[in-house]
């Protein structure tokens, strides 16, 4: 054949290939575009799955009518001018692509009303010919009506779906943007029925309305909400309770900017945050958006915007990986009444900082119980031992202190036994009564009845304080009697030098033993006993992937889980009010103690108003 240039239908319809995949497509171009003319309200109709049609009608700036063909024509856009505005384009799209292609493989007509127009005019596109526009009438704004969607590609037809996925696809789409976009009203209808309705959200109980009717309810009362600025980058939505944890990762909205993506690099970590608390396989669900420069962030990767180039990736990263890892770390007791199933939220810049750092520093010690009483401590000291903890410090925070077991609180304030009124924020779990099939323990708050997971509980705190006693001697670097040589590929060896300092800050020393050959040296002497070659390895595959590891902390905080958990006492291990009331003022005190290693409520609260409703008891 010889060579030709394609007409500028055909061009339009290969492009259509890359953007308008199904109904959905169609529906996400239309709603963007009305978000970018500034629309307060969207209303989208769906007929048979949006084959049969796709209407958008906004009531945003509107198109000159001398514009109108202009707006269908390729490569044309009101968006960006030169290419430095790539560099900070804040609008959803910028490729002038979109429309031409729908309208190369569908029935097209375009409405519009500027506000200054007498009135509406109207164009439509068949078989690649823009009509003259021709009046019409319609309140200031656009409307976009797509009919029979690739009436003229079979090959695209034979692949869409039912009629009701394809509208699944259609409704999940505008639900997503809905979110990304409080201010805004979205309508939709599906075959003339309305489906969806979601007001203007101008306030925060508002927007967790939106966010209630969109993720459900379950979601939104078992979520903390987030706002944490620093480093010219803000992080702010709702994360959820690590309780509930989600078997699939079907609960997760990112939006960079105001534009929803699905990163890489911005799921893993929030699923680094989460790491501590999640049981393996868990994922958590959240609505997170992150706001930045937009010159620090490069939308342009990918046609479909959802995958970004960061320019500086790491500190995006770790930003919200600490974000969250900080927010998490309140779920504990908490005086206002938040805790498993009750939301709480943690709001301000402060909340990242140092919080909950001091808590072993200054606290009063109280006792605990362990299993066996002299044999668990037997246990541990030769648990700590063996795994490099230093004994003294985690005998001290578990040791017997007569001192202050003699009595309920550490401060001496309060009292079981109700003769004194006791503030519930100070103590918001409340009093031990007793022990409940060896397994619970039942405890009187200020405002009804608390149980306690004891085992569970026990073994979140005594993590809890192995990971700040590993913060100090357990991390620090120990030399190996004999070095460990690890065969590797010349890529990871080269790899491995060149990010030497990381490896040593991480406390592990590495030589170059040979092109293919590594020495380990030096270890942190909580993980003397672990499988030295298979972290490394594993930590070189995250360096190449995300020029950045984890795995250590990771593998430490496994070892110090299962001493955690050895340790912790056992179902049918009688507890003296003393011992309980100990383990509750040590859970107020403990960061993430509302949730055990594994991810589950530790404790949950029965209200008295809870009570009386269950036993029809006015008050
Ligand atoms: P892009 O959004 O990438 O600019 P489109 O093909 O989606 O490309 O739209 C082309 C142009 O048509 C836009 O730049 C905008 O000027 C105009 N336009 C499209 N939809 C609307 C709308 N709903 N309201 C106002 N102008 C619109
Ligand atoms: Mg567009």
């Amino acid at each position: 054949m010889a060579i030709r240039v394609l007409s500028s239908e055909l061009v339009n319809q290969i492009a259509a290939g890359e953007v308008v995949e199904r109904p959905a497509s169609v529906l996400k171009e239309l709603v963007e575009n009305a978000l970018d003319a500034g629309a307060r309200r969207i209303d989208i109709d769906i007929e048979k799955g949006g084959t049969a049609l796709c209407r958008v009608r906004d009531d945003g700036g509107g198109i000159a009518r001398e514009e109108l063909a202009l707006a269908l024509a390729r490569h044309a856009t009101s968006k960006i001018s030169a290419l430095d505005d790539l560099e900070h384009v804040v609008s959803l799209g910028f490729r002038g692509e979109a429309l031409p292609s729908i309208a190369s493989v569908s029935r097209l007509t375009l409405t519009s009303r500027t506000a200054d127009a007498s009135h509406a005019w109207s164009v439509r596109v068949d078989d690649g010919r823009t009509s003259e526009p021709s009046p019409a009438a319609l309140p200031a704004g656009t409307t976009v009506e797509v009919r029979d969607l690739f009436f003229n590609v079979p090959a695209r037809r034979r692949f869409l779906r039912s009629e009701a996925t394809e509208f699944q696809h259609g409704h999940r789409l505008i639900e997503r943007l809905a979110l990304s976009r409080f201010e805004v009203a979205f309508y939709l209808t599906n075959n003339g029925r309305r489906v969806l309705s979601l007001p203007a959200a101008v306030d925060r109980p508002a927007h967790e309305q939106r966010v209630a009717r969109i993720c459900g309810e379950e979601f939104l009362s078992h979520a903390m909400h987030v706002d944490h600025r620093a480093a010219g980058l803000r992080l702010h939505g709702w994360i959820s309770l690590p309780t509930f944890a989600r078997a699939q990762p079907d609960l997760q909205y990112w939006y960079v900017n105001g534009r929803y993506v699905r990163d890489r690099q911005l799921i893993n970590a929030v699923r680094l945050g989460y790491r501590d608390v999640l049981y393996h396989g868990r994922h958590p669900a959240y609505v997170l958006f992150l706001e930045m420069d937009p010159a620090a962030v490069d939308v342009n990767a990918h046609p479909t915007k959802l995958e970004l180039r960061f320019r500086d990736g790491r500190t995006a990263h770790d930003f919200v990986m600490r974000t969250v890892e900080t927010v998490l770390r309140e779920t504990r007791p908490r005086e206002d009444g938040a805790g498993p199933g009750y939301k709480a939220t943690i709001v301000g810049s402060g909340a990242a900082a140092g919080v909950g750092a001091g808590a072993a520093a200054g606290a009063p010690q109280v006792s605990l119980p362990m299993r066996g009483e002299g044999q668990a401590r037997l246990d541990l000291r030769e648990l700590s031992a063996r795994y490099g903890v230093g004994s003294d410090q985690s005998l001290a925070v578990h040791s017997e202190h007569p001192a202050h077991s003699g009595h309920t609180a550490p401060t001496g304030h309060g009292a079981p036994n109700g003769e004194e009124s006791f503030s519930a924020s100070e103590f918001p779990l409340g009093f031990a009564l007793g022990q409940l099939h060896g397994v619970y323990i039942l405890s009187q708050s200020a405002d009804g009845l608390i149980l306690i997971d004891m085992h569970a509980a026990h073994e979140r705190v005594m993590y809890e304080r192995l990971k700040q006693l590993a913060a100090g001697t357990a991390g620090a670097p120990q030399s190996l009697l004999v070095p460990v040589a690890i065969n590797v590929t010349q890529a990871q060896a080269d790899l491995a030098e060149e990010h030497e300092a990381q490896f040593v800050r991480l406390g592990l020393e590495l030589d170059r033993l040979g092109p293919e050959q590594l020495a380990v040296r030096q270890v942190p002497a909580l993980l003397a006993r672990v499988d030295i070659a298979a972290l490394v390895r594993d930590v070189l595959d995250d360096l190449a992937e995300h020029g950045t590891s984890e795995r250590l902390a990771d593998k430490a905080n496994e070892v110090m889980a299962t001493i955690a958990c050895r340790t912790a006492v056992r179902a049918n291990r009688a507890m003296t009010v003393n011992e309980m009331n100990a383990l509750l003022r040590e859970m107020e005190r403990t960061d993430h103690a509302d949730q055990c290693n594994h991810g589950r409520p530790t404790w949950t609260r029965i209200s008295l108003s809870e009570l009386d409703r269950l036993f029809l008891r006015g008050r």
